[in-house]
C-alpha cells in the first residue's frame, strides 16, 4: 500500500494559519473549561443534525436515512441562537452526512458568529481541496472522520483505501484540527486495521482516537487479549487527544462497568433534525421536547437524573463532558420522560447500533 504511506506537507502559509487557528481554539477551549467548572447551568457540548440523509449505508449504523431533506438554514440558525442563548460552549455538527447540506458553510459561520466552538463529524467522502478551503473560510475548528477498515467491505466503505487521498488533502490544506477515529470490538474483522489507521493519522499530523463497539445486544463486551494490546498501542499513539485524560475507555476495553455521572439532557444535548432534544444518539426519544420549549428547569432536572444506561455506556463524547462534573452533585432523580408539547416524528429509543459519534 505504497500510496498510503506518502507523506504530504502543507505550505508555509497554511502552516502559519493552522498554528494561529489552533492557538485561538486552544484559548477558547481553556475558557470553556473554566466556564464549565464555574457553573453547571449551561450545556458544554451539543450535537446538531442539519442533514439526516447519508451518501453511505454502513450496515451497523442507526443514524441515517436515504431520503431526508436538509434542515433549512433559517431553522438551523434559530436552533443555534437558542443554544447560544443557553450559554452552549461547543457545537458539533453531525448526521447523516453533514457535507450533503447545501448551506453547511453558513451553519458553521453562524456557530462562530455566536461565539461557540465549531466542530463536525463527517465520513469525508465529499472532501476535496475546494471544500476544505471553504470549511477553512467558514471558521471550522475541529473535524473528525471515523475510518472502519483498511480495505472497504460489505459492512463499511469508510476505509483507509477509499479515504487516504482525502486525508492527504486535509494534511495539505486544512487549517482546522483533524482527528481520525478507528474502531475495535464486536464485528471488526481485523483488529490490526485500527493500528494501521492510527499510524497513518499520526503520520499525516492528525490526532487519533479509537472507539470500542458494543456487541449486537448493545452490551459492553471485553476485547480479546490481542485487541487489548492494539487498543493500548492506539491510545499511546493518540496521546495528544483529550481522551487520554480519562480511564473510561480502558474500562470499556476490559468490559468493566464504569462509574460516572452522565449529564446528558443538560451538559450534553443531542438535537435531531426535527429540533427535538434527546439524551444522546443512542438514547433517542428522551426527553423528546422541542428545543424552543426546553427550559433551564428541565436541563437542571436532567443534570440530577441518574441514567440507567451509564454503567455500560460506550458514547465517548458524553463521557468526556462528564469529567467536568463527575466530582460534584450526585444524581438522585429517576428518569421521568416528559410529555412532548407536540407529537414527535418517529421517536425511537435505541440501545444497539452505532454511527460516527
Ligand atoms: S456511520 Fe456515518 S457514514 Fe456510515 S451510514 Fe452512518 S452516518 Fe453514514
Ligand atoms: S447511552 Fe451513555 S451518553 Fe447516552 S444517555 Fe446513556 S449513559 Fe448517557
Amino acid at each position: 500500500m505504497a500510496e498510503e504511506t506518502k507523506v504530504v506537507r502543507a505550505s508555509v502559509g497554511t502552516r502559519l494559519r493552522r498554528g494561529l487557528r489552533f492557538a485561538r481554539t486552544r484559548v477558547r477551549e481553556l475558557r470553556m473549561i473554566g466556564k464549565a467548572l464555574a457553573s453547571t447551568k449551561h450545556p458544554i457540548l451539543v450535537h446538531v443534525i442539519p442533514m439526516r440523509q447519508c451518501n453511505l449505508a454502513c450496515t451497523y449504523c442507526n443514524e441515517y436515512d436515504d431520503f431526508s431533506k436538509p434542515v433549512p438554514l433559517e431553522e438551523m440558525k434559530t436552533r443555534l441562537n437558542l443554544l447560544s442563548d443557553m450559554g452552549t460552549s461547543i457545537i458539533t455538527i453531525s448526521g447523516g452526512e453533514p457535507l450533503m447540506h447545501p448551506e453547511l458553510d453558513e451553519v458553521i459561520r453562524h456557530i462562530r458568529r455566536r461565539g461557540m466552538i465549531a466542530g463536525m463529524i463527517t465520513n469525508g467522502f465529499y472532501l476535496n481541496r475546494e471544500r476544505i478551503e471553504r470549511l477553512n473560510a467558514a471558521g471550522l475548528e475541529h473535524l473528525q472522520i471515523s475510518i472502519d477498515n483498511v480495505v472497504p467491505d460489505e459492512v463499511s466503505k469508510k476505509s483507509l483505501k477509499t479515504l487516504d487521498g482525502r486525508l492527504e488533502m486535509l494534511a495539505q490544506y486544512a487549517v482546522f484540527q483533524v482527528n481520525i477515529n478507528s474502531v475495535l470490538g464486536s464485528g471488526v474483522k481485523d483488529p490490526e486495521d485500527a493500528l494501521k489507521i492510527a499510524q497513518r493519522a499520526v503520520q499525516l499530523g492528525f490526532t487519533s482516537t479509537v472507539g470500542i463497539i458494543h456487541d449486537n445486544n448493545g452490551q459492553l463486551k471485553p476485547l480479546g487479549e490481542h485487541e487489548q494490546e492494539i487498543f493500548e498501542a492506539v491510545m499511546e499513539l493518540g496521546k495528544r487527544s483529550f481522551s487520554r485524560f480519562n480511564d473510561f475507555q480502558h474500562n470499556v476495553a476490559r468490559g468493566k462497568e464504569h462509574e460516572w455521572r452522565c449529564r446528558s439532557g443538560s451538559r450534553y444535548l443531542y438535537i435531531c433534525e426535527d429540533g427535538l432534544v434527546h439524551w444522546c444518539s443512542q438514547q433517542r426519544g428522551y426527553p423528546g421536547i422541542p428545543l424552543a420549549q426546553y427550559t433551564p428547569e428541565m436541563r437542571h432536572r436532567e443534570y440530577l437524573t441518574e441514567k440507567f444506561c451509564a454503567a455500560r455506556c460506550t458514547v465517548s463524547c458524553v463521557q468526556q463532558v462528564g469529567i467536568l462534573d463527575n466530582w460534584r452533585d450526585p444524581q438522585n432523580l429517576k428518569p421521568m420522560p416528559m410529555a412532548p408539547a407536540s407529537p414527535p416524528a418517529e421517536l425511537v429509543q435505541i440501545g444497539q447500533g452505532r454511527g460516527d459519534s
